[in-house]
């Protein structure tokens, strides 16, 4: 049995080769590589090399090298599928197995690659010479993108037409199936094959290494298409969550300069090519995903985001941070005057995107100066608020020293004492952990939340370490604890205050009436129904599965249910059952985008 060839390469793609390799030996950064004790052969000195660009190692003294996969099969002993296998296991990835072999897929994506390499040179000669496609010339002209550009990027026209483009490819040989796999026709309600894309500018996709794969089609100026730009859908070619468009033609300026620029659109990745900077990629209609950032790290280590990250706000800084430490990669933000984006300015003003790109910000700077910046610091009413609010989002990051120096900053720009501040750095508050659970029914245990909220109110440290948000099947109690999860972040301050400026209407009534309600119960035991309630939840929607090990973890939280019930027993297994618990959210719903 073979493993499909798409599988094998989603896995290569998912796994880090120096995380794999340092399971076994100790490595060092050394330059660009990571270089530790050859575990192939007895050596002292460090003759063992692994690259992550390159996702390959190398011994100078015995000459073993190659992939991750060989990696593996020479340290454990095992064939290649096995060697698959066990990193697949451990990315979490499920194979498909075909018994026709290896051959078979690479055959088929020849021809499915073949299709869309087809499909691209006509819509590119179809943009520069026919007469139907005048409108589109014009418009790519007014923008800077006609000419040696268009050449460049392959540009082209997807005709007003039903099937000029089907119709083509059949007449070329290319079978109807192929064209349903790449996406670029369907069989429309009278059983005819009809082009996906109609009356738009067309902008081919690649992979890093120049395959065609996908396209982006945005409408004329003018034009009733509501949608301003269609995109392939995901097929077995194009994986939208580990395409960066923009990589086959930006991987050498990115590798030579170790920097990459991730821009939202493709016409910005134009932009900042046409402004001489060509490094520049952008994502296919999605956030940025944690597979991109473990592509992009394997060309370099600093990325600079050339959209308004900020806009996300705090979940999105999380994931960042947890990004550039879990990939060694350092997030900064470029800045653009007026909102305008790359594309516009390589119009206007092209030096002005190399110099933001110059100028980019450590996104943590970025926030911070947002917060600061054009804000009244009059009254010290006014500094404290804007000193409380840079807190915050200083206290999102996970490196103390880096709190600290920042709070520093904040302190001598509102001036405070650079002491106090520091402290707020150091101590960043004890949160609950936050996690955003992905389904959530409604009215179920809803006055045990209350009583949670209430009870969050009158004696925070002894009901906060029991409860995550999955807690909270309730919407408004749900949004209420995490206001004050936020909110016990900002040292010093009111919690109910804190929580009651930044909670939305519904919250703030929901708020108050906890803060005058009468309960006296304990702590504990509510928090440990709400766990009880949670877990029963989960429990009940986790049909059909069949991994070994959920099995296990689910009997095991079965038996931690009616622990709960024992006093002495039940704080042991509420820890269990919310690790349970926020495990099960995670691979539920832990999707990696960030503008959604
Ligand atoms: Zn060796």
């Amino acid at each position: 049995m073979a493993i499909i060839e798409e599988d094998i390469e989603r896995v290569r793609a998912a796994v880090s080769i120096v995380d794999v390799v340092q399971q076994y030996v100790a490595l060092r950064k050394t330059g660009r590589n990571w270089v530790g004790l050859c575990p192939f052969h007895a050596e002292k000195s460090g003759s063992f090399n692994v690259r992550e660009e390159t996702a390959r190692y190398k011994c100078f003294g015995c000459q073993a090298g190659g992939d991750v996969f060989k990696f593996i099969q020479e340290i454990e002993h095992v064939d290649f599928v096995a060697a698959v296998e066990k990193l697949a296991a451990r990315a979490g990835i499920t194979l498909t197995y075909s018994s026709g072999g290896e051959n078979q897929d690479r055959q088929r994506r020849k021809k499915l690659i073949a299709a869309m390499e087809t499909a691209v040179e006509w819509y590119h000669q179809r943009l520069l010479t026919s007469s139907d496609a005048r409108p589109a010339r014009d418009y790519l002209r007014e923008r800077g993108l006609a000419g040696d550009v268009a050449r460049q990027f392959r540009l082209g026209y997807a005709p007003d037409d039903w099937d000029l483009l089907s119709r083509h490819l059949r007449d070329q040989g290319v079978p109807a199936d192929i064209l349903h796999d790449v996406g670029l026709s369907f069989t429309n309600k009278s059983g005819r094959l009809q082009d996906s894309f109609r009356a738009r500018v067309m902008f081919p996709i690649f992979t890093d290494t120049g395959e065609p794969v996908a396209f982006g089609g945005r409408i004329l100026p003018g034009s009733s298409d509501p949608a301003k730009y269609k995109n392939s859908p995901e097929t077995k070619i194009y994986f939208k969550s580990k395409t960066l468009y923009g990589l086959n033609w930006a991987k050498n300026d990115v590798v030579k300069v170790d920097q990459v620029i991730v821009c939202e659109g493709y016409t910005d990745v134009i932009g900042f090519h046409r402004s001489g900077v060509t490094r520049a990629v952008a994502t296919c209609g999605t956030a940025l995903t944690e597979e991109h950032v473990r592509i992009l790290k394997r060309f370099a280590s600093r990325v600079v985001l050339a959209f308004d990250a900020d806009a996300a706000g705090q979940g999105a800084a999380e994931k960042f941070y947890e990004w550039e430490k879990k990939y060694q990669v350092q997030v900064a933000v470029a800045r653009f005057p007026d909102g305008k984006d790359p594309g516009d300015l390589a119009n206007s003003d092209p030096e002005a995107l190399a110099k933001a790109v110059d100028d980019a910000m450590p996104f943590l700077g970025f926030r911070v100066n947002r917060v600061v910046t054009g804000k009244p610091l009059r009254s010290p009413e006014d500094r404290a608020r804007v000193a409380e609010q840079a807190m915050t989002v200083i206290n999102e990051h996970p490196d103390v020293n880096v709190r600290k120096l920042y709070a520093g900053e904040v302190a001598t720009r509102v001036g405070l004492p650079v002491a106090d501040l520091s402290r707020m750095a150091e101590k960043r508050g004890q949160r609950p952990e936050v996690r955003v659970a992905s389904t959530r029914e409604v009215g179920v245990a809803e006055n045990a939340e209350f009583v949670a909220v209430t009870l969050l109110l009158q004696s925070w440290d002894d009901i906060a370490p029991w409860l995550i948000e999955d807690l909270f099947a309730s919407e408004v109690p749900r949004r209420a604890f995490l206001a004050l999860a936020a909110a016990s972040q900002v040292e010093g301050a009111n919690l109910l205050n804190a929580a009651l400026a930044a909670a939305d209407p519904e919250v703030c009534e929901l708020l108050e009436r906890a803060a005058v309600a009468d309960v006296d119960v304990n702590a504990m035991s509510v928090a440990f129904d709400l766990i009880g309630v949670a877990v029963r939840r989960v429990l009940a929607r986790r049909t059909g599965i069949t991994d070994p090990e959920e099995i296990r973890a689910d009997r095991e939280a079965r038996v931690r249910l009616e622990e709960l019930d024992d006093s002495r027993l039940a704080p042991v297994a509420s820890e269990a059952l919310l690790m349970w618990l926020a495990e099960r959210s995670t691979r539920a719903g832990g999707g990696g985008d960030i503008r959604d």
